[in-house]
Order: C-alpha cells, then structure tokens, then sequence
C-alpha cells in the first residue's frame, strides 16, 4: 500500500473527503490519538468524546477491511513523522482540516488535501456568495435564502414552502408556566472502551465524567437524528429561547457535538427535517426554524471563519480588559441563579443551548468587559461541542461584538428584564432583575445601563441601539449605577457576587 489516508479527529465519516474514495486494501488509514489533548485543558467530557469517537471509528473501518494506524503520540506531527518512517516512501493524503491551525500543520508537513464536503458550503462557495455581495453587509438571512435556493431545501417550485421565508416570530414564547412537553433525550451505555478513555484521561480537566448523553459512533449519531426528527421537531421552534430550571434540553436536538465531529452530515440532517414536514409530521415553523440553524446559521459561521482567518480571534472592538468571572470554572462563586445554573449545567455535561451561551454567558462577559480572547478560551475549552471554527464567529461576531459591529449590527446586550421574561431563575433569585442600583442590583441591570454609558459614543448613533442609550438621560441615578458597576465588576472577578 502506498497511500495512507490521515484522518483528523472531526472528520469522523466515510463519506467525508479523501477517505470517500479511500479502497480497502488499497489505502491505509491514520488516526493519530495525541496526547496533548488529553493535558486537561478541555471538559472531560468533550476529550471522551474525541478519543473514544475515534477509537471506535478505527474498529469500524478496521471491520470493513481496512488496515488502520490508531496511533498514540504526543502530538499530530510527531504522530505523522512516526507513520512516515514505519510506512517508508508511503504518500499521505488528507481532507481539509477544519481549522486554520491544522491547515498550516498539513502544508508544512507536506501533506496533499483534497477539497472538503463536510459542510454544504465550501469556504470558495461562501467568498463567491461574498464576492457577489458587492460590499453590501453578509448577512445571515441573506446568506439562508440564498442556500435554500441553490440547495432546494422547503422550496414549493421558486416559493419558499408555507409562503414564507422565515417562521421566527413563531418561535418566541416564553416558558410555559408548568408543563413540561419537552421528551428526555437519548442516552447510550457507557462499556469498558470508554472505561479505557478515562483512564487514559486520568483525573484531570474541568467537568464531570461522560454518562452516555454524546454519540460517539455513527449508529448512535442515527439513532439522536432520528429522535430529533420524530420526537423533538414536531416541537421545535416555540421555546427556543426560554431557559427553564426543570429541563436542561428543552426542544433542542443535541446534534451539534455529532456534527461537529463528523458522526452526522449537516446534508442528512437537513434532508431528514425536509422529510418530516412533507410527510405532514413537522409543522413548517418547526421545519424552517430547524433548517435555518443547520443550512443557515451553521455554515454562515463556517463561512464567516474562513472568511476572517487569520486573525479574527484577537478582534476587541470594544477594548475589553477584564478577567474572566471567577464563577465561569466554579458556579459556588455566584449567588446569581442564572449564571450558577448554568455553569452547573456546563459542568455536567459540557452543553448548553444557545440561550444560556448567548444571554447569560456571552451578554455578561460583554456587558463586564471580559476580554474577548479569555472568553473564546475558555468557552473553547468547556464545551462539549467546541471548536475554534464555530466559537470564533458565535463569540467575535455575534456574542462580544468584538468584530465591532461586522457580523451582528448590534451588540446582544440586555439587562435583567430579559432574562426575567425568557427563564424561571429571576423568583428564587437574591437579585432583582428590576432593580439597577443597591446590594440587591441584578447584575445585568445594572451592567446593561453602565455598558451604554461607558459606549454612548459608539451606540448613540447606531439607529438600533440609539434608543437604548437616549434612555441613559433619563437616569437620575446615574452615577450610581455606574458606581454600582464596579462592585458588581470586582465581585464578578473575586467570586463575591
Ligand atoms: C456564544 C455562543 C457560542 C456557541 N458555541 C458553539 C460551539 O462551540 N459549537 C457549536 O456547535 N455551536 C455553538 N453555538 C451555536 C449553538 O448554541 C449550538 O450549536 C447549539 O446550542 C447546539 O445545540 P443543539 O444541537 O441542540 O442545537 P439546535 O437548537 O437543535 O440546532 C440545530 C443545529 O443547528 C446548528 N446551529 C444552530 N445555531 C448555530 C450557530 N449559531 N452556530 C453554529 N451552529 C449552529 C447546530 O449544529 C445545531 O446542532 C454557539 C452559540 C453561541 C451564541
């Protein structure tokens, strides 16, 4: 055999780049297992995922005849060079890396990729679709309406399906009161593979260990698509937003950590939520507010990756200095209820959905002034299903607005009000969402009003935010607030708030 296949360890599919063609018999396939992703920087369970996925991927291409290199080595060059002096004169191909770090790692070690299709658009399709922009803004809508045509998804011939474009003013309740319709999500058994992976992991790294919430072969990826598409999508979209304390999950599907690691193709996943609605068992809202997240705002920030790299991670627009929360590793260090269920939650099990990163975690880091790189960081790390790809856009461009305004017209800013009005956390809270000055302040009320102060000249001539900051005149309590907001800032850093 003179040609070995390099898979990385996101690119878990056979369907996927140059192992698509790859023959049994005729190609070698390398897994390189490095070490220095088990040095317990990242949630255990996100490092479990990684290594077990890839352990049994290299059982199943071995089942299917291939002759696989899983091979353990501090690092992926040290991995390669060792593939490369066992296998003499042996050429290595791979698939395009899906970071820009890995990207350069190949080149420099000499190794020929062919182009990707693990994402619908390829970063080449993403600059024609900028290049025909003309120097208008990219935005993600834009971006949705333009891939739903030029993939056919939920079109009626040239008519988007239901007459519509876009369902999300459907999709904005708040919590119901006391009903809980959201169905548990699938959960696998954990056998001594995994048991072999945490060893190997040892005691280190932030989160608690894996109990079967994350796939972690294609089978059981199916086995969640499935569950979404049948049970969950009938009920996807309306409580989107809300942040309940009885359920973790809500109407979300738990896809992402499959998708991201290759187990699922954002293709089948879209073709099985087209499916559903034209069966008659997903209602279109739900049906397009799905799409949308996969077709739409997934491979907008794949785009807006490439599109940006390199450099984008040291964006800070808003010259934020400060550390991160004390809380954001330890939720004992808060007695704000949001904040310290989520980052429970975090630990747990490494996922939160997109209202706990956006308004809680995102919306005080930029209203606190966190720096930018601290929080991709450590948001990178803790994640179940994060990558730089996806985090750098989700945080740069829309949660920090450290682009300064390229992505998102607006900072995704709010006070207390907000989070009062979409979660169950404000009642059983010390702090009172209403309040913006006194021991008792919410902390994001407070922060909210001293954010617009501390910007009025950047946001008082944004006609979205101009409104927001008109508001700060009639605060006669003002400089309090902002006094306020630098307790509330030193106790975020200390852990006393
Ligand atoms: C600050 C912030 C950080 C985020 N970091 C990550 C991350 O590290 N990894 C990650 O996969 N997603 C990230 N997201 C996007 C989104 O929160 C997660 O994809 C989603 O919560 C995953 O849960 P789900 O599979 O149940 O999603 P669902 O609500 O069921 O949505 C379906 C799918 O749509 C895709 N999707 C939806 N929104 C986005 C988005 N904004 N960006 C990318 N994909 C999207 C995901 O693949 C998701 O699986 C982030 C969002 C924010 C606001």
């Amino acid at each position: 055999m003179s040609r070995t296949v390099w898979v990385l360890g996101d690119q878990l599919n056979r369907r996927i780049g140059a192992l698509a063609d790859a023959e049994p018999g005729e190609d070698r396939v390398l897994l390189v297992e490095s070490r220095a992703k088990l040095d317990g920087r990242r949630h255990r369970q996100r490092t479990h995922l990684v290594v077990a996925a890839m352990r049994r991927f290299a059982a199943e291409l071995e089942s299917a005849g291939f002759d696989v290199d899983l091979r353990p080595a501090s690092t992926l060059a040290d991995g390669l060079r060792a593939h490369r002096g066992a296998h003499r004169g042996v050429e290595v191909v791979a698939t395009e890396p899906n970071s820009f770090a890995a990207r350069q790692l190949l080149e420099r070690a000499g190794v020929e990729t062919v182009a990707s299709n693990q994402f619908l658009c390829h970063p080449s399709e993403f600059e024609a679709w900028v290049d025909g922009r003309r120097g208008r803004r990219l935005r993600m809508e834009d971006f949705y309406r333009w891939q739903r045509v030029r993939l056919g998804y939920l079109l009626d011939g040239a008519e988007p399906a239901g007459g519509r474009w876009n369902f999300d003013d459907q999709n904005r309740e708040p919590p119901p009161k006391q009903v809980n319709p959201w169905p548990t999500p699938v959960c696998s058994t954990l056998d001594d593979l995994d048991r072999d992976v945490l060893d190997a992991i040892g005691p280190a790294g932030f989160g608690a260990d894996p109990t079967g919430w994350w796939p972690t072969t294609r089978r059981q990826a199916l086995a969640r698509l499935r569950h979404a598409v049948d049970v969950v999508l009938p009920i996807f979209g309306p409580h989107e937003d809300v942040i309940v304390e009885r359920s973790w999950h809500v109407a979300h599907t738990l896809l992402s950590p499959a998708l991201n690691i290759g187990l699922l193709l954002p293709g089948e996943v879209a073709d099985a939520a087209e499916e559903a609605y034209r069966d008659g068992r997903v209602p279109i809202a739900s049906a397009e507010g799905f799409v949308r997240q996969v077709i739409g705002w997934r491979e907008y920030v794949w785009g807006t990756y490439w599109h940006h790299m390199p450099g984008y991670g040291d964006r800070n627009a808003l010259r934020a200095h400060a550390p991160l929360p004390a809380a954001f590793t330890d939720p004992a260090k808060t007695e704000m209820r949001c904040l310290g269920h989520a980052i429970e939650g975090l630990r747990e099990r490494g996922w939160l959905h997109h209202i706990q990163r956006l308004m809680v975690l995102a919306n005080l880091s930029t209203l606190a002034g966190v720096e930018p790189r601290a929080v991709v960081r450590w948001m990178t790390d803790s994640f179940v299903d994060g990558d730089e790809w996806v985090m750098l856009p989700n945080l740069i461009g829309m949660g920090l607005h450290a682009d300064g305004g390229q992505m998102a017209t607006k900072p995704y800013v709010s006070g207390g009000r907000y989070l009062h009005r979409m979660t169950d956390h404000c009642g059983g809270c010390r702090y009172d969402p209403t309040k913006r000055v006194g021991d008792d302040a919410c902390p994001y009320t407070t922060l909210y009003w001293d954010f617009l102060a501390r910007h009025r000249d950047r946001f008082g001539s944004n006609a979205r935010m101009a409104q927001a900051v008109r508001g700060l005149d009639r605060l006669s309590d003002l400089p309090a607030v902002r006094r306020r907001a630098e307790v509330v800032r030193q106790g975020l850093a200390d852990g006393t708030i």
